[in-house]
């Protein structure tokens, strides 16, 4: 499916949750450092689990709870966090238009992180989900 939103790293230590609040389907998961899951809310800091999945311990390990991440097989790509008043870091790309910090690379107005390659989260968001 194109269209798939990958989380990149403006995020990380930002983490507002503005993405939550516009996914229709919940997709977009947090990870709980003291239960070991990663989890969705139906609304950001509802604290109603809609979704929960385990985490590859590998794959988590690297940014923890640090960031968010995108389901990529529940992500229905609706288009909605992505719209460019949603993410206040520009952190949300779709998977075909993530940058690699090549010259054809372009950047959300937002992301502080222009020029670097963000292709990394493109296989890192399916990595973290162990099931
Ligand atoms: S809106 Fe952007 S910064 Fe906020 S949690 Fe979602 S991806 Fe992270
Ligand atoms: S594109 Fe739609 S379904 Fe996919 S993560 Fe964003 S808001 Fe959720």
């Amino acid at each position: 499916m194109s269209g798939i939103a990958i989380i990149t790293e403006a995020c990380i230590d930002v983490k507002d949750k503005a993405c939550v609040d516009v996914c229709p389907v919940q997709c977009i998961y947090e990870y709980d450092p003291a239960k070991g899951i990663l989890f969705s809310e139906v609304e950001a800091g509802n604290g109603e689990i809609e979704n929960q999945h385990a985490p590859s311990p590998d794959a988590i390990a690297i940014f923890e709870d640090a960031v968010l991440y995108v389901n990529t097989e529940e992500c229905t790509s609706c288009t909605a966090c992505y719209q460019p008043d949603v993410c206040p870091v520009g952190a949300i790309y779709t998977e075909e238009l993530v940058p690699d910090g090549s010259e054809k690379s372009k950047y959300n107005a937002n992301d502080p992180n222009k020029g670097h390659d963000h292709t990394f989260f493109v296989q890192h968001s399916r990595d973290v989900f162990a099931d």
